[in-house]
């Protein structure tokens, strides 16, 4: 019985001398493992593509392709088949190099292609058992890192699953609560005395508030889940982003602000509108909100080589130094909060702008002002 059950007990050696070959082969199969063995680097790098064995006991010379660049070819397509997001779905295999090299040069290199431990030739048995149990104890650390991984991925997209389902139920609720309070405050069911309506209208401005967080959460799931998809199509920014600014203009002239919109060409590129447009929209109305009465606020779009790169200027209230990166995490708001803030707007930003395959950044002086950048990908 093997101390770590949840390692599966086979052996792929690749060695072309026989003798070794066989008497490594007898010493594992008497400890109980099950042996694969292979006569050249090629048929171990095939058969380890397809049985996918744990550990593998690999010769440094052989022929066709020796034992450095069978570790190299392993840890390249171990990264290759990683997961979602890079993540290591299976243990990585554990390989042991058996070397009559011992310079700490040759080490260096076995352990820069990927070995993870040496076994002097000709082998000892009790050092080739202590190292293949240690190499165990690894492999079974790291299958329970991959299942607790899973388990994580699992629990995060039921939490995505909730959400999105219980953000999108609230929405039936919180329109009824508000037409009634809109009934009532036309009085059409009986007249209101001023503190009555003063009242209903601070039920209308809770709603609308709830409902705001209610949106942006439903976006963050669905964002999540992967239930967004882009309606990819060409499009000229110039237009969008003309468009965009004018449905917010009214809000930039209430505070007195000077927006100002300095686009080069037609800043043509393939993708969502309505998407981008929010996002748009985002930052310009953030520059409203957080820039004061009489603030300036410009929007730049420029054609770069193979991009499209658009910056939102303002010179309003800024953001303390190291806290530019954290406005695009969720829920995260820097100093008091403001009327209408629910701290997801830019996390949903980030994701459709990554979406598009762009990037976002803000550069900003507390007290002086922002520029927040998107660019996306011409095509
Ligand atoms: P919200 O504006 O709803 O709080 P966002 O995700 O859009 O959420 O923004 C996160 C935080 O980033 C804001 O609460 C604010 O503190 C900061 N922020 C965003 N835009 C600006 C800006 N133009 N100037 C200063 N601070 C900003």
């Amino acid at each position: 019985m093997t101390e770590h059950a949840d390692v599966e007990r086979r052996i792929l050696i690749a060695e072309d001398d026989p003798v070794s070959s066989k008497l490594l082969e007898k010493t594992l199969e008497k400890i109980g493992y099950e042996v694969v063995s292979c006569t050249d680097g090629e048929e171990a790098w095939n058969t380890f593509r397809r049985d996918a064995i744990p550990i593998l006991i690999t010769d440094w010379m052989m022929p066709k392709i020796d034992g450095l660049e069978l570790c190299r070819r392993i840890r390249a397509h171990e990264s290759a088949s990683g997961g979602e997001n890079g993540q290591c779905e299976e243990p990585h295999c554990f390989i042991i190099m058996l070397t009559a090299k011992s310079q700490t040069e040759d080490i260096v290199e076995g352990i820069d292609a990927g070995a993870d431990d040496f076994v002097a030739k000709p082998f000892h048995n009790k050092e080739l058992r202590v190292r293949l149990k240690s190499g165990e104890r690894r492999l079974s650390l790291e299958r329970q890192l991959v299942e607790v991984n899973r388990k994580l991925r699992e629990a995060d997209q039921l939490k995505s699953e909730f959400v999105s389902i219980m953000s999108h139920d609230l929405g039936t609720p919180m329109t009824v609560i508000k037409s009634f309070a809109q009934i009532l405050l036309i009085s059409a069911m009986g007249e209101l005395n001023d503190q009555q309506k003063h009242a209903v209208d601070k039920i209308i401005e809770g709603i609308d508030r709830l409902d705001r967080l209610r949106k942006d959460t439903l976006e963050i799931a669905r964002l999540d889940l992967g239930r967004i998809e882009l309606k990819k199509e060409e499009a000229r920014l110039r237009e969008l982003i003309e468009e965009s600014v004018s449905g917010l203009r009214s809000l930039a002239e209430a505070k007195g602000q000077d927006l100002r919109v300095e686009l080069e060409g037609k800043l043509e590129t393939v993708c969502d509108r309505g998407r981008i447009a929010q996002v748009v929209e985002n930052y310009v109305g953030n520059a409203i909100r957080y820039t004061q009465e009489g603030g300036r606020i410009e929007i730049d779009g420029v054609d770069e080589d193979g991009r499209i790169h658009v910056t939102v200027s303002d010179n309003g209230r800024g953001i303390p130094k190291g806290e530019e990166e954290n406005v695009f995490r969720r829920f995260y708001r820097v100093g008091e909060k403001v009327e209408g803030s629910t701290g997801l707007g830019l996390s949903i930003v980030k994701s459709i702008i990554e979406a598009h395959g762009g990037s976002v950044w803000c550069e900003s002086t507390e007290g002086e002002g922002s520029s927040f950048h998107f660019t996306i990908p011409k095509s």
